[in-house]
């Protein structure tokens, strides 16, 4: 069960079925604990979103569930893709949407990465 108050795991979500390969996206990086691909309505000259390859609603899901290897794996992940886009030089921003209050719209954890401009400071 979510740890996060958020309803089960939804195997219908669009990202889980994105994970199948039953909806296409444009995969920047994929391995065992993740994969990255290009958010489809971007807010950021390069937005990319990263998501596990387990079944965790939320950040709070993933914190509290994963296992040390999955979220060190998911991590790594995280910085390579950055790695991989050119962003470590200028820097970008690592964002999770955490429930309703969030307005987090997938129920799958996913981490947006924003960067290719100055982004300015953060608004809420
Ligand atoms: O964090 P949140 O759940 O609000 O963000 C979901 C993100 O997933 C949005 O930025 C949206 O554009 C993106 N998305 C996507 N491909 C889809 C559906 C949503 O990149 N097929």
């Amino acid at each position: 069960m979510p740890v996060s108050g958020l309803p089960p795991y939804d195997e219908g979500n669009i990202f889980a079925r994105i994970l199948r390969g039953e909806i296409p996206s444009r995969k920047v990086h994929e391995d065992e604990y993740a994969l990255a691909f290009h958010d489809i309505a971007p807010q950021a000259p390069v937005h990319v979103l990263v998501i596990p390859k387990g079944r965790y609603v939320s950040a709070a899901d993933f914190t509290a569930q994963a296992g040390p290897e999955e979220m060190a794996g998911f991590w790594r992940a995280v910085g390579q893709v950055a790695r991989q886009l050119g962003l470590e030089g200028q820097g970008y921003r690592i964002l999770t949407n955490m429930g309703a209050d969030a307005g987090q719209e997938v129920p799958h954890f996913h981490v947006h990465i924003f960067g290719g401009k100055p982004l300015g400071p953060m608004l809420v």
